[in-house]
């Protein structure tokens, strides 16, 4: 047995021999010798331990190698890059939530390439504010006497919380006290801003006067979170924006919304404008908002602060705004995307135009990416399929709306054989175009709402491409 061992660990091939062989000189252009060296260790290594504790009988050269290969080509392509999303969830977190409009990314990209006035005003030739290059705006559209941005709305909630509220309570229903996926827990976020969260009500039914009677002298803050990624059915009721205002004020006390998703404007579409947009918030009486600027709102990964300047102005000076500050280039794509919601382009926002797009739209849009995938089906002859063209269950996303489905039009498609539609999927998500798509009943489900004007291309190439490997290669 100890002999196997050696001679198994004898057949590992050596540095010098793999770093010899044809393809490596490409990969050590994108990757450098270095990372090329490092690995192939962790292969060998890994074999190494393997062979040792008794968990590879037969040893393949080739088989090492060719794991080697493959675990550095997919090291050399960029870790983040673009994708098709074909799920038909428009704000869909893991894909990067919101896509930029056009003109956003565009100034993205003259402010990332040059110097700018990021903290220089051109009038006073002398320091500027980074902050100033938004609030104007933020005010316009929310109708707020003040705002502010910081890195995204966790950070936002926690700067409030940090700079209104630390040492003090924070009276918050029990059924508002949520996680938003990635960590983010309102009785979390609470402790860590050094805040004294006081739970008041039910999960299901808070009344004004549990709020009443909950307040003492060490009261700072009433919060109100919405709460985004569930909804309570049946029996519920939470207290109303203007009467949390008032007993607030009557009280002294700062009354703070995150209103997670934050809408600026109504969309037209029903069940979206029964919520109320930041700008309802603050009319009701809601002195503080907060909301994310990648969400509803179609920008760029930001939180915004809006609400009355006393309290914004207390935010400017806690510590945390520091390391929360926002950089240059989200502060380029989300000055545009504001600009477009001052001149009522909003249909030039990708997620507001998504969720908004017509029902005839996207069925036309569905028949045409069916007839395109037809028309290349039988270009590589293939005739084992079914596909059609059906009505689709598309989602908000984001944590947002989530009892609320959006209907749409896909395309179904499953090619018959050995292969399973999953196996299918993963082919698509690893082709030179990954292409992310739904699952049902064992057939691929291409949604139409969340594709752009190019998208239907990369999914013909994306399918071909993996339809035209042989099996098991
Ligand atoms: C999404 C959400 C957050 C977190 O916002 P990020 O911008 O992702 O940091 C916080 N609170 C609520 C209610 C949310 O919906």
């Amino acid at each position: 047995m100890k002999d196997g061992i050696k001679e198994l660990l004898q057949k590992i091939p050596a540095m010098d021999k793999l770093l010899e062989l044809p393809w490596v000189p490409d990969l050590e252009n994108e990757l450098g010798r270095t990372a090329v060296k490092a690995l192939f260790s962790d292969v060998m290594n890994e074999i190494r331990t393997a062979i040792r504790t008794g968990n590879t009988r037969a040893l393949n050269a080739q088989q090492i190698i060719d794991e080697a290969k493959k675990r550095m080509i997919s090291r050399a392509h960029p870790s983040l890059r673009s994708v098709t999303n074909a799920t038909g969830v428009v704000i869909h977190t893991n894909l990067g939530r919101s896509c930029l409009a056009r003109e956003a990314a565009e100034q993205v990209r003259n402010v990332a390439l040059s110097y700018n006035t990021l903290e220089y005003s051109l009038e006073a030739g002398a320091r500027g504010h980074r902050n100033a290059h938004v609030e104007w705006l933020l005010c316009q559209v929310t109708g707020a006497e003040a705002a502010l941005v910081v890195n995204n709305n966790a950070g936002a909630v926690l700067l409030v919380l940090a700079a209104l509220a630390r040492g003090k309570e924070v009276v918050v229903s029990r059924g508002e006290l949520v996680e938003i996926g990635g960590s983010f827990r309102i009785p979390d976020i609470m402790a860590f801003s050094g805040a004294k969260m006081v739970e008041v009500g039910t999960t299901n039914q808070t009344h004004l006067w549990d709020f009443e009677r909950a307040l003492t002298e060490e009261s700072a803050m009433l919060l109100k979170v919405h709460p985004s990624n569930f909804a309570i059915k049946g029996y519920h009721g939470m207290v109303d924006r203007a009467a949390l205002a008032k007993l607030a004020h009557d009280h002294g006390l700062v009354f703070v919304e995150d209103l997670g998703s934050g809408m600026l404007v109504k969309t037209g579409v029903p069940v979206l404008d029964a919520e109320p947009t930041v700008r309802d918030c603050l009319k009701l009486g809601v002195d503080v908002v907060t909301f994310s600027g990648d969400k509803m709102l179609g920008g760029p990964q930001i939180g915004c602060v809006a609400g009355s300047s006393i309290f914004i102005d207390k935010l400017r000076k806690n510590p945390f705004i520091r390391a929360l500050r926002v950089d240059k280039m989200t502060l380029a794509a989300f000055e545009t995307t504001l600009r477009l919601y001052i001149k009522g382009d909003e249909s030039s926002i990708p997620t507001l135009s998504m969720v908004k797009k017509s029902n005839e739209q996207m069925k036309k849009d569905a028949q045409k990416l069916a007839r395109r995938i037809k028309n290349m089906l039988s270009s590589i002859n293939r005739n084992n399929y079914e596909l059609s063209v059906e009505n689709v269950d598309d989602a908000v996303g984001g944590g947002a709306f989530p009892e609320t489905p959006l209907i749409g039009w896909g395309v179904k498609l499953r090619i018959k054989g050995r292969e399973s539609s999953v196996s299918l999927a993963e082919k698509l998500r690893r082709s030179s175009f990954p292409v992310v798509a739904g699952i049902q009943e064992n057939k691929l489900i291409f949604h139409v709402r969340t594709l752009h004007a190019d998208d239907y291309e990369k999914i013909i190439f994306a399918l071909r491409e993996v339809l035209t490997v042989k099996e098991g290669s």
